[in-house]
């Protein structure tokens, strides 16, 4: 069997992004992925709406995705943010930004099924598919592999193993890494509706009792809904009749859209926080839901990852052109020093925002609509809350900056 440099477990959004990003760095890559792209329930590409941030976009030109995914991706021109039942607003609008949108609504499948064509189409990419990873072993300057594909057992040697196999990872478990886990006690139920005075650009984010309610814009006029509930609650709006539903979501939400008309299928996601601690090991890391898996309010986990994967193919490369080995200490020291205070920084906003906007208690109530209030009235905090969640801030590498990786110059610092 082959020897790769790099052998990604998880072809989802995140390790398939990987791929493209280190497609023709003279690399031999291959991607493990345990579902087909085109099954119903692929875990990575499945009904979910993902609000792009302005900086993942830019990696996604970087890599030349953006192309195949433009033409489904509504852009947000303004956020608006609203407690239910209290005073405190704030809008985050393009000028807060300078750039030309704050983030793009784009359907998980449209980027799934534009990473899986880039994949098919690139000869340094073995795409091994249904296959899953059985175990592995690092020995010495490589780590071996057991993947089992169509009942034939595969053993690849690889020098850089990458786990983006998700939020349950299963090299994770085969590693016995150390996470630090904790459930919201909620349900993000999603779903599409169409308002009869859609607004062009403006994405909604409610915080409620029960946890944030969006509504983000598509094309054609339709809002994406992330309707966060307590867990308990979320088999009653499952089954709901469509008016039911729409009915409650109404209540919810008020009706500075209009009348909601229509509504898709309705689908629900438990929601937990799951922190690898050391999610770089020897001549493995974890990266995307497999390294953090977060709420979804104010849609960072995908970005995060992106982020993520832009860093180690950057480190990965440069140390690849200094003549080291794409596994070997300098690559993973540089991306680990790199990536810890992102994660770390992102996990805490997403949680305090999960909690302390659901925390029903009147002084916290009226703390966060002062907050939210001061961030209304103060430009300069707001545009840098805009820019963290644009992914915009901090060390960006070049992949984040719209310079390819081919020329990064080995006798400057990586993030020059
Ligand atoms: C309701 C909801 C809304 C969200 N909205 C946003 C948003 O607006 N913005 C945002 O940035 N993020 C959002 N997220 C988060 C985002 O969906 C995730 O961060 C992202 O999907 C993670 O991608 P991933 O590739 O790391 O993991 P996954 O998407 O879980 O993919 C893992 C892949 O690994 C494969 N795999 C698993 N085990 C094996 C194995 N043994 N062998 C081989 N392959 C394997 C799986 O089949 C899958 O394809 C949202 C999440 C939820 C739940």
């Amino acid at each position: 069997m082959r020897d790769y440099d790099l052998v990604i477990i998880g072809g989802g959004l995140v390790g398939g992004s990987l791929a493209c990003a280190l497609s023709g760095q003279g690399l031999r890559i291959a991607v493990v992925e345990a579902v087909a792209a085109t099954a119903e329930r692929q875990p990575s590409y499945d009904e979910r709406v993902i609000a792009l941030s302005w900086g993942s976009r830019v990696i996604f030109e970087s890599i030349g995705l953006w192309s195949a995914i433009a033409p489904e991706a509504e852009p947000i021109l303004q956020v608006h943010v609203s407690d239910l039942g209290h005073f405190g607003l704030a809008r985050i609008d393009l000028e807060d930004a300078g750039v030309a949108a704050l983030g793009y609504v784009t359907p998980a499948r449209v980027m799934g099924m534009a990473i899986r064509a880039a994949l098919a189409a690139a000869p340094d990419v073995d795409l091994l598919c249904p296959a899953r990873i059985i175990g592995h072993r690092v020995a010495g300057e490589r780590v071996e592999l057991e993947i089992m594909r169509e009942g034939e057992c595969l053993r690849p040697r690889t020098a850089l193993l990458v786990a983006a196999d998700g939020g349950d990872s299963p090299v994770r478990q085969q590693l016995g890494c150390e996470i630090h886990e904790v459930s919201y006690g909620q349900d993000a139920i999603i779903t599409t509706v169409t308002p009869r005075h859609p607004r062009v650009g403006v994405a909604y984010e409610r915080f409620t009792d029960t946890g944030p309610l969006a509504l983000l814009p598509m094309t054609e006029g339709r809002y994406s809904v992330v309707w966060t509930c307590r867990s308990e609650q979320a088999p009653e709006l499952l089954m709901r009749s469509d008016e039911a539903f729409l009915e409650r979501l109404q209540a919810r939400f008020g009706y500075r859209l209009g009348h909601f008309q229509q509504v898709a299928p309705r689908q629900a996601y438990p929601l937990r926080l799951v922190l690898t601690r050391n999610p770089v090991r020897s001549r493995v890391v974890l990266i995307g839901n497999a390294a953090h898996t977060l709420h979804p309010v104010a849609g960072q986990g995908f970005n995060l990852g992106l982020r993520d994967v832009a860093a180690l193919a950057e480190s990965v490369v440069q140390a690849v052109r200094a003549g080291a080995d794409p596994g070997g200490p300098a690559a993973l020291a540089d991306y680990r020093a790199w990536r810890g205070t992102d994660q770390e920084r992102t996990a805490r906003l997403t949680d305090l925002l999960a909690r302390g906007f659901a925390n029903p208690w009147p002084p916290l109530a009226l703390a966060r609509d002062l907050a939210l209030l001061g961030l209304d009235l103060l430009p300069p905090a707001r545009r840098r809350l805009a820019r963290r969640f644009m992914g915009i801030d901090g060390r960006l590498p070049r992949l984040a900056r719209g310079l390819t990786l081919e020329r990064v110059d080995v006798t400057s610092s990586p993030s020059g």
